[in-house]
């Protein structure tokens, strides 16, 4: 007997292909997407609007399999930053073709603000861009992850948070992993994170990040459904940027700020720019100059995120030059705000967590 499918990142054509295939109405299918992802349902028998006999022999056929929890640590600004396992799926199962996910351990972060949450979700295990103050590249790249394991993980966080959501949730896709080096998956996911008959979170409150990978960057410009676009920036020179984010090699910056100033920006849209602010290293007056000058008439804003001393050989900026940095961008127009990182007393930066977790668990990534 073949596994039972799993749906969950099945978009809405697949699941009425799927439910043509056991010679039911493909409205059906319509059904399901509506429960799985608007109404939030894990289990079939409280699809009530499908009929006994079907949500019956769903729970035989079909299955609705969600990452796994593997640990929540929860700071005391109410972030909860979550492990958590994938299971190995069966390539159908996956929604892609030919390929067997292996397991493999994530995380998500939960953020709560005062009218919104924030869910900051992976799209790879682990990373293989190899950036030089990040945490998640020790631990290389392990698999991509597939439409419906980024779908589950906001599934999981809002799941789990159910008796304190706020009206409005934020998605950023700034965990594990290069999104635009897992484009299919990620643009699948995001169709029905976007959906206003899915998950129907804003395009405007989600934002895909990218260390700049210039081709996806170009056609990600032309998808129909597409969410914000931050880019890596963290350096001030190709010199510099070389050093901490080799994948400059590839796609030097003034590539990457040529594509940026072709990206066709939606009238209430602008380009975020990330800039970790690595203390002695980039964050001097003269880096921040050099900054505005190539951001100069672009639509963007920055923000600045003060590097929080960890296992890595840098150092937090002096709080003087922080102000320093900003009041120079804001000097020259440019919007630009300091973010402090969520949850510190969990482990900030991204990857952080997931190396804690495996290093306990003693199992080699690479
Ligand atoms: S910062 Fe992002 S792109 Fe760079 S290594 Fe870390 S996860 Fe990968």
């Amino acid at each position: 007997m073949s596994p039972p499918v799993n749906l969950i990142g099945k978009s809405a054509a697949e699941l009425r292909a799927f439910l043509e295939l056991l010679g039911e109405p493909a409205y059906r299918g319509a059904q399901i997407y509506r429960a799985l992802y608007a109404e939030r349902r894990r289990e079939f028998p409280s699809m009530t609007n499908l009929p006994a006999a079907l949500r019956e022999r769903l729970g035989r056929e079909a299955a609705i399999m969600l990452p796994r929890v593997v640990r929540r640590h929860r700071s005391s600004d109410g972030t909860v930053r979550y492990v958590l396992a994938l299971e190995p799926a069966s390539p159908e199962g996956s929604g892609e073709r030919g390929s067997h996910p292996v397991p493999a351990q994530i995380e998500t972060v939960f953020m709560p603000e005062e009218n919104r949450q924030t869910l900051c979700l992976s799209t790879q295990a682990g990373c293989a861009v190899d950036c030089r103050f990040c945490l998640t590249a020790t631990l290389g790249l392990a698999r991509n992850l597939t439409a419906g394991e980024i779908v589950g993980q906001a599934l999981v966080a809002l799941e789990d948070n159910r008796a304190s959501l706020r009206p409005r949730t934020n998605i950023v896709l700034m965990g594990q992993g290069e999104p635009l080096l897992n484009y299919d998956a990620v643009m699948a996911a995001l169709r029905i994170l976007l959906d206003p008959h899915g998950m129907a979170i804003s395009p405007r409150h989600t934002t895909l990040s990218t260390s700049g990978i210039i081709p996806a960057i170009e056609r990600l410009a032309l998808e129909r459904v597409r969410p914000k676009l931050a880019v890596s920036l963290n350096a001030s020179s190709n010199a510099q940027r070389d050093q901490i984010m080799p994948i400059n090699r590839k796609y030097p910056l003034e590539k990457l700020m040529d594509v940026c100033r072709k990206y066709p920006l939606r009238t209430w849209e602008r380009l975020t720019f990330e800039y970790v602010l690595l203390g002695g290293f980039n964050d001097s007056p003269e880096d921040a100059r050099r900054v505005a000058r190539l951001l100069s008439g672009l639509r963007a804003k920055v923000n600045l995120i003060p590097w929080n001393p960890g296992e890595l050989p840098y150092q937090r900026p002096d709080a003087g030059w922080i102000e320093e940095f900003r009041a120079i961008l804001a000097a020259k127009g440019i919007s630009v705000f300091v973010r402090q990182s969520r949850g510190q007393d969990v482990l900030a930066a991204c990857g952080q967590l997931a190396l804690t977790e495996s290093a306990a668990a003693a199992v080699p990534h690479a």
